[in-house]
């Protein structure tokens, strides 16, 4: 099993994260995609890495930190992405619920980090809140059909309803379902994880964030992506097994040869 989605850099994993590994691990969760959400988390997320052989990265600014972008932040990330261990580009995004950085602002970031991961041949980690049809068109612009380099990625803890799945499948990007999917009150998200073709889905944990459902309100961690993944299992009408190896397949065919390294070294 994998958690497509995480950040344990966040500070309420820092006196444990050694035993959130494990203790993912110990649940069959062999792989964690932490993720930047600055520069600073960044490079702190490939230092985690090092540590931690299961541990992959993505990149990147969050357009919470979107104000944080700049021609340096740029440069690093692209020499940050050099490590084999950073599989992405993110998390990037745009968010307009009204509780993140000025519109212009994430849009200069996103666009940037889109043109950033086309350019290194690189996946993007998509934070989209309230802005779905933006992004898609921001997308549409810079990979024009008919462009030798594709962009690809994943959309993070998918928020939208089922209507929006096929738009996002059609420009080639994975839809990752959160534990928010076990949620009583979630049924429009359970039909849009039934509406998701088989090669286009992704679970993972977003922790400390959205805890599944029996720890609903309490910090989150990848472990209990197993749950996340049970349920998804039961709303598809598959077995866990099953489902768990066609999302297995799913990274590896997003994320490239550097998902499954065994413990690579640092460039
Ligand atoms: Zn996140």
């Amino acid at each position: 099993m994998l958690d497509a989605h995480a950040h344990l850099t966040d500070p309420r994993f820092a006196s444990d994260v050694t035993a959130v590994v494990e203790r993912a691990r110990a649940m069959g969760v062999t792989r964690i995609l932490t993720c930047g959400e600055d520069l600073e988390s960044s490079v702190a997320a490939i230092e985690l890495a090092a540590r931690h052989p299961d541990v992959r990265v993505a990149v990147g600014v969050h357009p919470h930190r979107a104000a944080s972008w700049s021609e340096t932040t740029a440069a690093r990330l692209v020499e940050l992405a050099r490590d084999d261990r950073v599989v992405a580009i993110g998390e990037a995004g745009m968010d307009l619920s009204g509780r993140s950085a000025p519109h212009a602002e994430q849009e200069r970031a996103l666009r940037a980090q889109l043109a950033m991961a086309e350019l290194l041949g690189l996946p993007i980690v998509l934070h989209v809140r309230d802005a779905g049809r933006e992004v898609r068109a921001i997308v549409d612009e810079l990979a024009l059909p008919g462009d030798a380099v594709r962009l690809r990625g994943m959309v993070h803890c998918y928020s939208e309803g089922p209507a929006e799945v096929g738009d996002w499948s059609a420009r080639g990007f994975l839809l990752s379902f959160a534990g928010t999917v076990t949620y009583p009150g979630s049924e429009r998200l359970r039909e849009a994880a039934r509406a998701v073709g088989a090669a286009g889905l992704l679970v993972e944990s977003d922790a400390p964030y959205l805890a599944p459902q029996p720890h609903r309100g309490r910090r989150n961690e990848p472990a209990y992506v197993a749950e996340t993944l049970a349920a998804l299992a039961g709303i598809r009408g598959v077995s866990a097994r099953t489902l768990a190896e066609t999302v297995d397949a799913n990274a590896r065919r997003l994320f490239g040869p550097r998902w499954n390294l065994g413990a690579p070294a640092r460039v």
